[in-house]
């Protein structure tokens, strides 16, 4: 394990309570994990006690088999061999690519090396002699990249780095900027409120809620197993039933349990062979582009969205097969 987090406790203000409430995190050499949570759960907090900049209430920190911090020691920033790369870029302005490239590494022999092989790695080994004003946005983020990764640090911490990017732009910047961290071969956390970007770049999600983690695994077990609704519905959005709405599809469910059916699983007119059925009248279909997304209500007074290729007539039968069914306790 290169970062291992024992019971760690973080509050700014003790009347508010704890902002980074007991989490217990193991990431292994290599691994690129991504902070998944809404705005205030708690990442960039848990981002600054990894890399020194905020002091624990609690807990312990072992950074590549040494402790960090814990109730009696606690490393400086400087001594964590952390590196960090943030949502503006955060480039000195008045300094070449090269300078930038370079700040962070001390004077030796290998210097010019290092700084040359990084910018070779996030492929501006052109651009040396440019100031940061005289790149495009997609160029500057490699610069940053380039700036943290150049005095080979054991943890790299990406905060947010494409929110200020337009949907196009950022899915090609993403794919480039992962392309290069899977290549330099450096552990990564990746602080992100968008579930995609987890998704797409990942091999492993820890969902933050309240300062708690409430849930980690692949992009695959989050999806196909939520541990509860909230979860279930940062991968797309979700209907939730109770036992009692699902008798109406003739589906006998447990009383003590909450179920939920993506709004793309339900099926419409399906074939006799999907078990669970109801007729319903079609409120709402409107146009989306690769999908009708419609409304209808049922006799309790529940109304359902859910999506369909074709536009939906004014009467349809509406199902769903047992696998599409998510189950709470
Ligand atoms: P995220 O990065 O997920 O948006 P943060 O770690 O920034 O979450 O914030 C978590 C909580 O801590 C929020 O409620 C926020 O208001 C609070 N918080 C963050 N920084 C400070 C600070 N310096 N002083 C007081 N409260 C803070």
């Amino acid at each position: 394990m290169i970062l291992e987090i024992k019971s760690i406790l973080k509050s700014y203000n003790p009347r508010e309570g704890n902002v980074i409430d007991s989490i217990d995190l193991r990431i292994k050499k290599g691994a690129i994990v991504s902070l998944l949570g809404e705005s205030g759960s708690g990442k960039t907090t848990l981002a600054r006690l990894i890399a020194g900049l905020e002091v624990p209430d609690g807990g312990e920190m072992i950074l590549d088999g040494n402790v960090v911090a814990n109730h009696s020691i606690l490393v400086p920033p400087q001594r964590r061999e952390v590196g960090m790369v943030f949502q503006d870029y955060a480039l000195f302005p008045h300094m070449t690519v090269l300078e930038n490239v370079g700040y962070g590494i001390a004077q030796s022999t290998e210097k010019k090396d290092r700084i040359e092989q990084v910018l070779n790695l996030v492929g501006l080994q052109d651009f040396g002699y440019r100031f940061p004003h005289q790149l495009s946005g997609g160029q500057q983020q490699r610069v940053a990249l380039a700036r943290a990764l150049a005095p080979s640090p054991k943890v790299l911490l990406l905060d947010e780095p494409f929110s200020n990017l337009d949907t196009s732009l950022k899915r090609q910047l993403r794919a480039e900027i992962f392309q290069i961290i899977r290549k330099s071969g450096v552990t990564a956390i990746f602080l992100t409120h968008d579930t995609q970007d987890a998704m797409a770049v990942s091999d492993k999600i820890i969902v933050l809620q309240n300062g708690r983690i409430i849930q980690e695994g692949t992009a695959k077990e989050l999806y196909e197993s939520p541990v509860n609704p909230y979860i279930a519905n940062l991968f797309g959005p979700i209907v939730k039933f109770s036992a009692e709405d699902l008798t109406q599809f003739s589906f006998e469910g447990d009383p003590s349990k909450t179920y939920a059916i993506r709004q793309h699983n339900f099926e419409v007119n399906p074939a006799k062979k999907t078990p669970y059925t109801i007729e319903v009248s079609i409120e709402k279909s409107t146009y989306l582009g690769d999908i009708y997304l419609n409304q209808a209500t049922l006799s309790n007074k529940k109304t359902i969205l859910f999506t369909s290729s074709l536009k939906c007539e004014d009467q349809i039968r509406l199902g769903f097969s047992a696998h599409s069914l998510l189950i709470f306790k």
